[in-house]
């Protein structure tokens, strides 16, 4: 539970938390658990030399899937829009580059499956499935509203970094190891 008097620190040993007791959980229909995934989507972002807001929106983007770690009521876990709810949760914490990035990444999915011709087919099974429970690929004025966003570049960028993070049997850092990066970013 992260009380509504939490402070920065206290989120990130609260985040840290998270990941140790519930890493080890399945990321819904792929391979790799929901640490290994948001560990790789942050090293993928280091890899390319991003920016450590971005880093750090990668780190956290999937954190929502936890979302009865952040709310006091059990029935909202019922609905499954997990950016909805992790961008609800960063948005006290980190600045809006982070919480935005985190509540546009599957907007993004539906973006780049509008725009890109060939991104589709490059999403897993299990991608393309949840792909279909949000709403299939943008229509024109959905593409064009989210052209509009002030986020939507770095969306996009952390959506392609989270398409990527679904590799068997790579190392990366752990979550410590991005400790001093996610304090850096605190608002
Ligand atoms: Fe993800």
């Amino acid at each position: 539970m992260i009380r509504p008097d939490s402070d920065g620190e206290a989120i990130i040993g609260r985040l840290g938390d998270i990941f140790d007791r519930r890493g080890a959980e399945a990321y819904l229909g792929e391979a790799v658990t929901m640490a290994e995934h948001m560990l790789q989507c942050a090293a993928l972002a280091q890899a390319e030399g991003a920016a450590p807001m971005l880093v750090a929106a990668a780190l956290l983007h999937d954190i929502g899937h936890f979302t009865g770690e952040f709310t006091y009521s059990p029935q909202d876990t019922v609905d499954h829009r997990h950016e909805i709810q992790g961008a609800a949760m960063l948005e006290r914490f980190f600045p809006p580059l982070i919480s935005e990035s985190v509540r546009l990444h599957v907007a993004a999915k539906r973006y780049l499956c509008a725009t890109d011709p060939g991104y589709y087919d490059r999403l897993s099974s299990a991608s393309k499935h949840s792909l279909s429970l949000q709403g299939g690929p943008m229509d024109a004025a959905e593409t064009e509203a989210f052209q509009g966003l002030e986020f939507h570049r770095e969306a996009i960028a952390v959506r392609l970094w989270d398409d990527g993070a679904k590799m068997l049997d790579v190392s990366t850092p752990t979550f410590s190891d991005f400790e001093p990066l996610l304090r850096s970013t605190l608002r």
